[in-house]
Formats: C-alpha cells, structure tokens, sequence
C-alpha cells in the first residue's frame, strides 16, 4: 500500500503542510469478493460526482474500484424503498463460513425466494460470445432431478410464486414440456421459460405444445440492429426474433422482451426496445439488464459499465418525451438498488405510466414509515402495488393486471376490465445482476431470486454466477449424469 502523502509529506521543503479534502464521500462498508481470486473481502461505497463505485483491496491481488451506478442521489435515494423481509418457511444450511459462503438458503438470508430458476442443462443451439451461463459441455437435468426440485420449492415456500425453467437453452431439453407441466401440477402460479427464441421460429409442433402449456416466454432480444446480435450473439438472429415473436403471438403466447445491454454496443437502443416492445401484440414487458460481467462476456471496463439510471436515462431520452425519470421505481422486496420496475397503460400509441397516476412513495416508502393515505382501501393499494414492485411479478398475467386495477383504484379514467387490463399493460424492468467488481453482499442477502439445485439448495442467483457455486454444481452435476449413463444397464434408477 502506498503510504506517502506527495507534497505534504515533506518536512524538508520549507512549505506548510496543507489538509486536503477527499474527492469523494464515503458512503459505507460492506463486504464483496476479489475479481481475480474471489476471496471475501471488506468493500467501500463512495460517492464521487455523483456516481457511486465500490473500492476494496484484495491481500494478495491488490487495489479493484468499479462503478456501481452512474447517479448518486438515485442510489442513495432508493434505500427507503427497502421493504421487510418476509421468512421462508425452511432453511437448507447452515451459517458456518458467513456469507455468501453459506448458500443456501442460510438461516441468516434476510427473503425468500419470489423467482425460482430451474437450469435444465447446460447446452445450447447458440454459442453468444456474452453468455452469464457459460453454456457448453456440462449436464441435462432428468425429469426425476426437475421434479424433486420443484417438490422443495413448494416445501420452502409453500405457496410458490413463479419458476423459470432455463439453461444453456431449455428449448432444446426434450423434458421441456413434462418439466413446465410438473410446475403446474404442484400448483406454481406462474411458469417462464427462458429462450433465445430459435426453436420456436423453426418448429411448429414444439410451439402447439408450448401454446397447449401456456408459459409466459422470457424472451432474449437485445436490439433491433443487426450488428448489436452479431456482436453480443456472435450471428445475425434479427430475422429469427422477429419471426419467433410472430409466431408467438399466432400461438396465443405471451412474451417479454429480455435485453443484454452492453457498453458502446447497444445502449442507444433501449428506448427502440421499449418502443418496439408496446406496438408488438405478443409482448407484455421488456428487461432490460445491464450486461453482467460473469461467465462469457465482451472485454469491459468495470469504471464504464452500464448501470441502471444509464439505462432509465436512456428510456427518457430515446421514447421522445413518453417517459420522465420518476416513471422508474425500485422494487422493494429485493434490496432497492438491484431492480426498478414502472408499469404502463396503453393503447399501443400513448402510453400513461402507473407513477403518474399516484404517488408510488407514499406506499412503498418503509423508512419514514409514515402512515398511508387516508383512502378507504389504502392497505389494499399498497398490497397491490407491492406484488407490482416484486420479482416475481409477471408481464402480461391476470394477477399483474387485477394489482394494476386495484392500485388505479376508483376514479381513473381508465376502462377497468381485468382482460382488458391484461391487454394492455405493459412492465418495464431494469435489473442490474452483480459481478466481481459489484458483488454485494447487503444486496445478496436480501436476493429474492434463487438458482434450485437438486440436492435440495436455492442459491441466490448473483451469488451461484459470481461466488463459484456455479462451477462446482456444473462439475458436480456432470460427474453424476456420467456415473449414472456407465451405470450397467438394469441398475439405473435403482
Ligand atoms: S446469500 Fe443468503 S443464503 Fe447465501 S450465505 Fe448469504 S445470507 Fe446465507
Ligand atoms: S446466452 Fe443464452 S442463447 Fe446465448 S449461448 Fe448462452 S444460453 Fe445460449
Ligand atoms: S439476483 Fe442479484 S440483482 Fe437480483 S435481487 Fe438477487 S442479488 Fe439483487
């Protein structure tokens, strides 16, 4: 560690030693991980201009810093949306080595779990140079594994809210449909399938059978430009989206847009994404998620990454005045600074966004914890408005539509309609996934999105991508699926 002071280090000089200020304000401690190493180290927040980076030092690798959002008072601001935890109902380890060594979840997890992910195989039919997942050679879950995982959600949660089943591409797990009907039986509320779309611009029986099991396609689409595929998915698939989303909406299926939004690559399409998105039939919502530096990914500059106000700033500035930036709320149930969420009525042409037609902070404001409004059905505003601001709530559904409809409340000039309403609103959400330069763990351990794993863990996603858990489950799950095949025949299943 350098510990000289430059000018003021002199006594020999002759020149009065002068204090100076910092050129930043230290926000507050926490603890990350080494980029290089991935040790658990102590990390600082600081305030510099009006951005907000992380700063820790590694013993062994040395000094990191990395933006983690390109507008302080955002940031700062968003700590009141910061809404209880709620229990679940089981633990699966135990606290021993602290956090996020001890997923999970871990009886020190401060959330449950909104959104399960079930990645059903490691292989895809895509081979993008930006992949989190680093699909390749690694495993394909069994029918049994996918049931027994899901067996321990309902166990954990009771009542589970959604499961998204994804890989590599789970599209091309021929357990797919089995695997979307098994989350039905047990009762989960809403299924997500998490596709490149490839499939389904190519195969016609797949999507009569997807269309018969109804999940709501997550749906990757980074842009509208050729060149923003040839770079972030190694080919030109424009053509293969825009027929993939035809053809979902032939096939009465809903879909949200899901965008990879990388530096220098296709920021400046965020707004024709959200403009594409509500003139398109099948789509009820974009996600739009900064690139997370983990896994395969383009080379970057941790200093100049994308955060979420580039990406609100973005919308503001690319939808011709459709959008102000009070339009974007962060979402409570998870810790404040990982996602927003705005909600939109529209016809197709104009848009009204929920924000502007009541004052989301006087319900989703927990630290001043002031009362509610005085309104008669205020507690049911709030209840609404929180399962619109959660993870798991979902573009495009009879539940999204009935919580916009009670949180609108009587006197909205609006026609009222719950399958009206599933029409025609539409959900913006930005969620900004942590790496080794923005790994959190006040921010983990309030994740409310799990990776299920099938000896019966959910590991909170950013942690599973950015910890190793990832690795170790892959090789692991591998090691079995190859015991199990040289198995002789006859002893499997045994
Ligand atoms: S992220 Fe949650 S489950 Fe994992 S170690 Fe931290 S507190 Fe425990
Ligand atoms: S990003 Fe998705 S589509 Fe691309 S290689 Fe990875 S799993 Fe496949
Ligand atoms: S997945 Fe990552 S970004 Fe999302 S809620 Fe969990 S910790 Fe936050």
């Amino acid at each position: 560690m350098d510990t000289s002071t430059g000018d003021n280090a002199g006594g020999g000089s002759g020149r009065p030693r002068v204090k100076q200020d910092a050129d930043f304000i230290f926000h507050e401690l926490t603890r990350s991980i080494c980029p290089e190493c991935r040790t658990v180290i102590d990390a600082q927040i600081i305030l510099r201009e009006n951005k907000v980076y992380m700063r820790k030092r590694c013993p062994a690798h040395g000094w990191f810093e990395g933006i983690i959002s390109s507008d302080a008072e955002m940031y700062v601001n968003s700590a009141r949306f910061n809404k209880p935890g709620t229990i679940p109902l089981e633990f699966s380890t135990e606290v021993k080595d602290g956090c996020p060594l001890d997923c999970g979840l871990c009886p020190e997890h401060k959330q449950h779990i909104c959104l399960a992910l079930i990645e059903v195989n490691t292989a895809c039919n895509l081979n993008c140079p930006v992949c989190f997942a680093n699909a390749g050679i690694g495993y394909s879950l069994t029918l049994e594994q996918v049931e027994g995982m899901l067996d321990r959600f309902v166990e954990l949660e009771g009542d589970p809210e959604v499961v998204q089943f994804s890989g590599g591409e789970p599209t091309i797990h021929p357990d797919l449909p089995a695997m979307i009907q098994a989350a039905k039986d047990r009762g989960i509320r809403q299924v997500m399938v998490n596709t490149n779309g490839v499939r389904l611009a190519r195969d016609d029986r797949f999507l009569e059978t997807l269309a018969q099991l109804e999940p709501v396609i997550y749906f990757q689409f980074d842009g509208l430009r050729r060149e923003t595929y040839r770079t972030i998915r190694g080919e030109d698939l424009l053509d293969t989206k825009l027929l993939a989303l035809n053809r979902l909406h032939q096939a009465g299926l809903d879909a949200v847009l899901v965008a990879a939004i990388e530096r220098g690559v296709n920021e400046d399409e965020v707004g024709a994404i959200v403009e594409f998105g509500l003139q398109h039939p099948a789509v009820r919502g974009v996600v739009l998620q900064p690139v997370t530096h983990v896994g395969r990914h383009l080379p970057f500059d941790p200093m100049q990454r994308v955060t979420i106000p580039d990406v609100i700033h973005g919308i503001v500035e690319q939808t011709n005045g459709r959008f102000v930036l009070e339009d974007f709320v962060p979402v409570p149930c998870c810790f404040p600074t990982c996602q927003v969420n705005s909600y939109i009525y529209t016809d197709g042409e104009t848009v009204m966004p929920l924000p502007r037609l009541l004052k989301i902070e006087d319900y989703l404001d927990y630290i001043t914890n002031r009362a509610l409004p005085k309104a008669p059905d205020a507690a049911q505003v709030q209840q609404a408005l929180e399962g619109l601001w959660s993870a798991s709530a979902v573009a495009g559904t009879e539940k999204t539509a009935g919580q916009f409809q009670c949180a609108c409340g009587p006197g909205m000039e609006l026609p009222y309609s719950v399958s009206h309403l599933k029409e025609h609103i539409f959900q913006i959400a930005i969620k900004d996934f942590l790496d080794a330069y923005t790994f959190n763990v006040k921010q983990v351990m309030k994740c409310c999105v799990g990776i299920l794993v099938p000896d019966g863990r959910v590991i909170p996603f950013c942690a599973y991508n950015s910890v190793g858990y990832r690795e170790q489950i892959r090789e692991q799950l591998a090691l079995e699926q190859g015991r199990r095949q040289n198995e002789p025949v006859g002893r499997s299943g045994g």
